[in-house]
């Protein structure tokens, strides 16, 4: 019998807070600015200057531990961390080894090992070909993004697969956007995942060897590199080899995974104490306030939303975004008795994709008010119009934000409400169709559908399908 194998996934991922300025300079932080205009003797390790800590990405930090439920540490110190490489130019980063300044805690299903601050490398551009220096091949750095403050985010090995990854991904994202201390834009690099994975068998409480998947910079791309590699491992172990610690990355364009590094080839780091900085002491009063000031993130939004009816798939979308979640709250309130599950269904569903089917419109630039909408989900509950005539005037809101009610009006969308002439056109439809009505008599109910829709057309959208199938049975005598 073959032995069945799991995939055992821990992330680091490193948030880039959005403080004014860098974390141990004045330096601005900014992103696309001409290469090396946010730099200065700190930030560029000129001899003989000194860090001093930015006591706003320490808060922001705080809230980060806070809102992952960690323990926040009365004292933590920072760590010189040595390599060489040219975007480090102390040759050693600043961060926390010995004691970060978070631990212990957990967000969803996954429990946080620590979280640390450390300052960010510069940034370097491999120019191929293309480079400035006698049309060679170049390295170039741009300084701006050295000394960016970070925060590191270190997960216990609690994943099982790539969608779980992009799931919680999604939810850890989401929630630091929310504290609104990083702009969490995977694309620009403001948020960066690494993820480690092994396998083992099933039952077995020990890890195999891990290889590391570096700076992957969408979740979903995170998705597939996992489980491309988890494949790749179990292949090896199906066919007797060995997995073999490495580097890898992965490449989305052609899903295939090259190697890095290899143990081998792997830093020791000789961590040493930062002897220009002093410990962080958090006061009781800040870690107080940065527990007191989190907002209602979205873990607590969705179990929320789902105990108003929600269903979960809903409650997470209207989760994530807060704009979205707002834009929900302000249907419920514009109407007195509004079914929560059945505004969430309207807002994630046919609201959201007719913004997308007419041009990816941002739901800030919506001319369509949680009001109007709150009146249009009345109209179809209330039977006044069909659910497909619904979709209609919800086209018209959505394209020049028009009244739904008279978009009803001047289109005569208004459902037949006087149930003989309902029963006319129901009348017709059986006359008119007897190849259908024969099956139906002749026992194959589903062929009923076929008269509904001859209902539907002749009503041109205007009567209510529960209605209508309750008429042709009667007249069919079913
Ligand atoms: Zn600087």
């Amino acid at each position: 019998m073959s032995t069945e194998y799991e995939a055992v996934i821990g992330l680091e991922i490193h948030v880039q807070l959005s403080t004014r300025t860098k974390m141990f300079c004045g330096c601005e932080l900014s992103f696309g600015d001409d290469p090396n205009v946010h730099t200065c003797p700190v930030c560029l390790a000129l001899p003989g200057v000194l860090p001093v800590p930015n006591a706003k990405a320490i808060e922001y930090a705080l809230q980060i531990g806070a809102a992952l439920g960690c323990d926040l540490s009365p004292v933590s110190t920072f760590d010189r961390k040595n390599y060489f490489y040219p975007d480090n130019p102390k040759a050693y980063q600043i961060t926390q080894a010995a004691t970060p300044f978070a631990v212990n805690g957990r967000l969803g299903d996954v429990r946080i090992h620590h979280a640390h601050l450390e300052e960010d490398a510069a940034k370097t551009i491999h120019t191929g070909g293309a480079g400035r220096i006698q049309g060679s091949e170049a390295s170039l750095v741009d300084f701006n993004r050295g000394g960016t403050p970070l925060v590191e985010i270190v997960t216990e090995p609690d994943l099982r697969s790539g969608a779980q990854v992009r799931e919680w991904g999604q939810l850890l994202r989401a929630t630091i956007k929310q504290l609104g201390v990083s702009d969490v834009n995977m694309e620009e690099g403001s948020l960066r995942c690494d993820a480690n994975v092994s396998i083992r068998p099933v039952g077995s409480e020990e890890l195999g060897t891990k290889t590391e998947m570096k700076n992957m910079n969408s979740f979903r791309f995170i998705e597939r590199g996992i489980e491309a590699e988890v494949a790749r491992q179990k292949e090896i172990v199906a066919s007797g080899g060995t997995v073999v610690q490495e580097t890898l990355h992965f490449d989305p364009a052609t899903g295939e995974l090259h190697s890095l590094r290899s143990k081998e080839e792997a830093h020791d780091y000789r961590y040493l104490p930062e002897p220009d900085l002093v410990q962080v002491i958090p006061t009781q009063a800040m870690i107080e306030e940065a527990k007191a000031s989190l907002p209602e993130l979205p873990a607590a939004r969705a179990a929320r939303y789902e105990g108003l009816g929600v269903n979960e798939q809903a409650a997470l979308l209207l989760s994530f975004e807060v704009d979205w979640a707002e834009y929900f709250e302000g249907v419920l309130e514009s109407r007195d008795g509004i079914d929560p599950r059945v505004a969430a269904n309207w807002v994630t569903g046919e609201f959201a994709a007719e913004l997308r089917k007419q041009g990816d419109i941002p739901l800030a630039e919506a001319k369509v008010d949680p009001a109007s909408l709150a009146t249009l989900i009345g109209l179809v509950n209330d039977r006044k119009i069909s659910h497909g005539a619904g979709k209609t005037v919800l086209e018209s809101m959505v394209s020049d934000g028009a009244d739904p009610e008279t978009v009803v009006a001047e289109k005569g969308l208004e459902q037949i409400s006087d149930s003989g002439e309902l029963e006319k056109i129901v009348i017709q439809a059986i006359e008119d169709n007897p190849k259908p009505v024969e099956q139906v008599r002749s026992g194959n109910e589903k062929a009923i559908g076929a008269l509904v829709g001859a209902v539907m057309k002749a009503a041109q959208g205007r009567a209510d399908g529960g209605e209508v199938n309750r008429l042709l049975r009667q007249h069919l005598g079913l």
